[in-house]
């Protein structure tokens, strides 16, 4: 639903939508807002990785990610967005102050397809909480993201395990030069599952470079989140 109209909205905000209270909000580093909300769980319970969305406004929706499930009750939800969008479900985000109420739109959780056992993950700054909440586990992936030079330097301090490239110009860039230079270089050759999270063109691209590179078609998920001069996905 990135854009539909009002009372359509009001419709799914009526049947999916979850009371929530923001408790947090803070930018960790530039380009970066967390946001925590003491949130009424949807059937099933909140998980890391599920996927929410807001209605920024009455006729648009935006979709974000559970990064961190928590408290006494698992009420409290997590998410780490990218501010680089600026339209309009960035504001919304930045406009949130602890106190503040609003609805959060989510179904049970429905995991993304994860295969293999040696997996590796890729993401940009828009993927990052959900990196964060599907590779956090114990299964020790290859997690590589790009993420804006400004910023990376706190994503390598605060996630020691994930291999943090500065973002070139153009989205994506850096990540498939590493992919490619990886690959060619006889690296991730144990990989048999991968997962390709944040620009459209770039997980596009990723895709039919491990493909090429013999990884089995079954076992790569992509998950398109943004492309240019798109509104909402
Ligand atoms: C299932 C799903 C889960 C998602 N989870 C998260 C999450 O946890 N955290 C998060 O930060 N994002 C997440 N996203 C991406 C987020 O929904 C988009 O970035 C969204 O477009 C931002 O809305 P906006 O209104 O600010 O910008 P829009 O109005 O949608 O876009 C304005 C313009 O900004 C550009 N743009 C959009 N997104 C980005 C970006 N990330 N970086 C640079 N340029 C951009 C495009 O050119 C677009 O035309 C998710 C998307 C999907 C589909």
């Amino acid at each position: 639903m990135p854009t539909a109209p009002a009372a359509l909205g009001r419709l799914v905000e009526g049947r999916i939508g979850r009371s929530a209270r923001v408790t947090s909000v803070r930018a960790p580093a530039p380009g970066f807002l967390e946001v925590e909300m003491d949130a009424e769980a949807p059937p099933g319970g909140w998980h890391p990785g599920h996927e929410v969305q807001f209605r920024v406004t009455p006729t648009q929706g935006r979709r974000y990610t559970v990064r961190s499930v928590s408290g006494p009750d698992a009420r409290r939800i997590g998410l780490l967005a990218a501010t680089a969008a600026d339209g309009p479900g960035t504001d919304f985000l930045r406009r949130l102050r602890p106190g503040d109420r609003t609805t959060v739109l989510a179904g049970r959780h429905r995991p993304l397809r994860e295969r293999g056992a040696r997996r590796l993950y890729t993401g940009d700054a828009s993927a990052l909480g959900t990196l964060d909440a599907l590779a956090g586990g114990g299964s020790s992936p290859t997690v590589v993201v790009e993420v804006p030079a400004r910023a990376a330097a706190w994503v390598a301090e605060t996630r020691p395990a994930f291999h943090v490239l500065a973002a070139a110009p153009g989205p994506g860039a850096e990540l498939l030069r590493r992919l490619e230079r990886e690959l060619r270089e006889g690296a991730f050759t144990e990989v048999d599952g991968a997962v390709l999270l944040g620009h459209a063109g770039t997980v596009q691209r990723a895709r039919r470079t491990l493909l090429a590179a013999g990884l089995d078609r079954g076992a790569c998920t992509v998950r398109a989140y943004w492309a240019e001069g798109k509104r909402g996905l």
